[in-house]
């Protein structure tokens, strides 16, 4: 039987990393194994479910390099594959169920449920339905309906056990006095993420769902349905939860503790690849000490039977690391074309001619992309829009150091980074006998109006002898005032 893995977000906002570390794993599973990896949006809520985050979820599954082989906008064999699509298909469930005596309604409003939750708080018991309506008679029905009230379909789970072979975290076992009678729909009618998912699940002939740990409560309640449906043991899936992504406060990776849209990650000059290095190591790994790889390496060794079942900790700086490694791996070439819209975003030329010259002196240089722009701005603005942003070092101290600099870059026959070098050494550390941090740091903030800058001598060389001179001349006549 071929792999049919699935990604099943419910678009409310911008995706989740976390979502996309789940999507990665299921989609590196079905790669692996040939199989195919679906996309399947569960927009079943539409108070919360909007259309341009169902577009936006798409688009930066696309960015980052997650490709589905079935879902909207490519469809299949089990389309539609928008869950807003198929409420025929979970109404036809949920006549089933109630038919044979699998779901039964419950008239219980929701101020009802609170104050029943909170008494039993009170009095040290667990939380969660009584089951008060699990065997109401037809009269009793009757009133409430009468009293105009209206109700959702309770799933009466039956007494035992569940148990099954996590792929990642080996044999689970959950009592069933564990789990109350639960909600197959909403009070209009409409079906709930329990009902629908494990419905969808066989119905798309799905073999493995990965996805993330805090939904393992959700899996003996799913294969109660199957049962309850009479989905023949072979159409089940199984199932792999994968660890939970912690922030360093060893809490949920939330908003509150980090960003964690993809698309925030995106927009800040992460490339696809390294998020997706990086997403790959919470919670796997290639080999002992192999944090980089492609993710064609990943797809080659990814197995479900080595991913962690530990926490895995957001870590920004390895992301930056990973982020920065990547960029050194471009060729000059590819970098060229990547910081394009970069250098247009901020409002920067993108010319090829320009980028080839510059990015030699950058790439070694960044963690992020957005440094591109910020490192070559000094290259592209206007004279007369120069700014020297860091004046700490254009002091008294560096008057005479200008002066000499200016004397010994003036009379130089061709202008080149290499004569630029050997001039200010020979005028600036041997001459005025000063550290080279001293010597070159107040001639660096001159021309490039920054103290952190690609490389001084390179700086120079593109930057041109006009240029260079007259941004001299300008910080020593600021020193004046
Ligand atoms: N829509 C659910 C979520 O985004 C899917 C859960 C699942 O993978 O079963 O959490």
């Amino acid at each position: 039987m071929s792999v049919r893995t699935r990604i099943a977000p419910a678009p409310s906002g911008d995706l989740h990393v976390g979502n996309v570390r789940t999507a990665l794993f299921s989609w590196a599973y079905a790669r692996r194994h040939e199989g195919r990896f679906l996309l399947r949006i569960e927009d079943t809520d539409a108070s919360r479910v909007s259309d341009e985050a169902v577009e936006a979820t798409q688009e930066i599954l696309r960015w980052v390099g997650l490709d589905w082989d079935e879902g909207p906008g490519i469809d299949g064999p089990y389309a539609p594959y928008r869950q807003s699509e198929r409420r025929a298909i979970y109404e036809q469930a949920l006549e089933t169920l109630e038919a044979r005596g699998h779901a039964y309604r419950c008239y219980c409003t929701a101020q009802e449920l609170a104050e029943r939750n909170a008494a039993a708080r009170a009095a040290g018991r667990a939380p969660g339905y009584d089951g008060r309506c699990r065997h109401l008679g037809p009269d009793a029905r009757r009133a409430f309906e009468a009293e105009g009230r209206s109700h959702v379909l309770r799933f009466p789970m039956p007494a035992g056990q569940t148990t099954w072979t996590d792929l990642v975290r080996g044999d689970i076992t959950i009592a069933h006095d564990q789990i109350p009678d639960f909600a197959l729909t909403r009070s209009d009618g409409g079906p709930l993420y329990v009902l629908a998912a494990a419905v969808d699940d066989v119905a798309m002939k799905l073999t493995h769902i990965v996805r993330g740990e805090d939904l393992v409560a959700a899996t003996p309640r799913q294969m109660a349905i199957y049962a309850a449906l009479d989905y023949p043991r072979e159409s089940w899936p199984q199932f792999a939860h994968l660890p939970l992504l912690v922030g360093a406060d060893h809490k949920p990776l939330s908003k509150r503790n980090g960003e964690v849209s993809l698309r925030h990650y995106r927009d800040a000059g992460f490339l696809p690849e390294a998020m997706l290095n990086y997403l790959a190591l919470l919670g796997w790994s290639l080999a002992p000490d192999r944090e980089l790889f492609t993710i064609a390496e990943m797809v080659q060794a990814f197995d479900l039977a080595k991913v962690s079942k530990n926490p895995a900790r957001f870590d920004l700086k390895k992301l930056e690391a990973i982020n920065g490694e990547k960029i050194r791996a471009m060729t000059e070439a590819e970098l060229v074309v990547t910081l394009q819209p970069w250098m247009r975003g901020a409002g920067l030329s993108d010319d090829v001619g320009f980028l080839q010259a510059a990015v030699p002196l950058v790439q070694s240089r960044m963690v992020r992309l957005t440094e591109a722009p910020e490192l070559l701005r000094f290259l592209l603005v206007a004279e007369e829009d120069f700014l020297v942003v860091d004046r700490e070092l254009l002091g008294e101290a560096a008057r005479p150091v200008l002066d000499a600099a200016i004397a010994a870059l003036e009379p130089m026959p061709v202008w080149s980074a290499e004569l630029a070098e050997a001039a200010l050494r020979a005028a600036l550390v041997e001459g005025l006998g000063l550290k080279p941090r001293n010597a070159f740091g107040p001639v660096r903030v001159a021309v490039t109006g920054r103290r952190i800058s690609p490389p001084l001598f390179e700086s120079l060389e593109l930057l041109g002898r006009e240029r260079s001179l007259r941004r001299l001349a300008q910080a020593r006549a600021d020193i004046d005032g």
